[in-house]
């Protein structure tokens, strides 16, 4: 009987149907989203559980959707985007990610990258994302209820870094815990934002400015 309930949950019914699902995909392709094993990712990780029962009938919109404490589930495609970004000089074996959130960003990385090490500064936001990621069975995944702007020193240099909140500049904590070669995907700035890669070089960093973003600011220090 458990069982039933589970498979039930994860697949999803009406809205969160699978057919739902492929729509949103096919909305990603449109949009320029081409990394097969992202999309794939995408397609099998229930977006639904990530949110409380009232949204989750929107799960599978290309929309951000609220997770409470004014935070948001970011929007599939820019989930894609940052994805695709962070991957695209190849594999992943560390990952550094800010703003755990509902865990869905982290849950997508863990299926594509050897390790992920994910910060939260709300501890309620962590416990549920916590909670998720046993329910998936991910365990690849190690929490900590920090500020992000302070990186992971004890689990760093990192070969990849994503930021999933708005710093107005990158801190140098950060840059500092990106590994030689490695890539950091962050929105920068204040009412207007970019996008940014930035690579670590023999010489320093190197900065590609992707595209105008929308997220929550990165804040300091922690909460209960
Ligand atoms: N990737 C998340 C996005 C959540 S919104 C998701 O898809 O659900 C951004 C998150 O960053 C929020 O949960 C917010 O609490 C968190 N955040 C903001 N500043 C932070 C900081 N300095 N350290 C860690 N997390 C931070």
């Amino acid at each position: 009987m458990v069982s039933v309930v589970n498979r039930v949950d994860l697949n999803g019914i009406g809205m969160t149907s699978q057919r739902t699902r492929q729509r949103l995909i096919q909305r990603l392709v449109d949009q320029g989203i081409d990394n097969a094993a992202v999309l794939d990712v995408i397609r099998t990780t229930p977006r639904h559980l990530f949110l409380d029962e009232a949204m989750a009938h929107r799960a599978y919109e290309d929309v951000a959707l609220p997770i409470g404490f004014q935070q948001t589930l970011s929007q599939p495609y820019v989930v894609a985007r940052m994805t695709e970004l962070l991957l695209a000089a190849g594999p992943l074996k560390r990952v550094l990610e800010i703003g755990t959130g509902s865990g869905y960003q982290t849950a997508i990385l863990a299926q594509l990258v050897d390790e992920v090490y994910s910060v939260e500064r709300i501890k309620q936001l962590q416990q549920k994302a916590r909670q998720r990621m046993r329910q998936l069975k991910l365990r690849n995944i190690h929490m900590s209820h920090a500020d992000g702007g302070m990186g992971w020193e004890e689990s760093g240099p990192f070969d990849g870094i994503l930021v999933t909140a708005a710093p107005e500049r990158i801190p140098e904590e950060l840059l500092l815990q990106l590994a030689l070669g490695g890539r950091m995907v962050i929105p920068v700035g204040g009412d207007v934002q970019d996008l940014q890669v930035v690579t670590r070089t023999h010489e320093g960093y190197e900065t590609e400015i992707v595209e105008a973003v929308f997220f929550v600011p990165l804040r300091s220090g922690k909460e209960r």
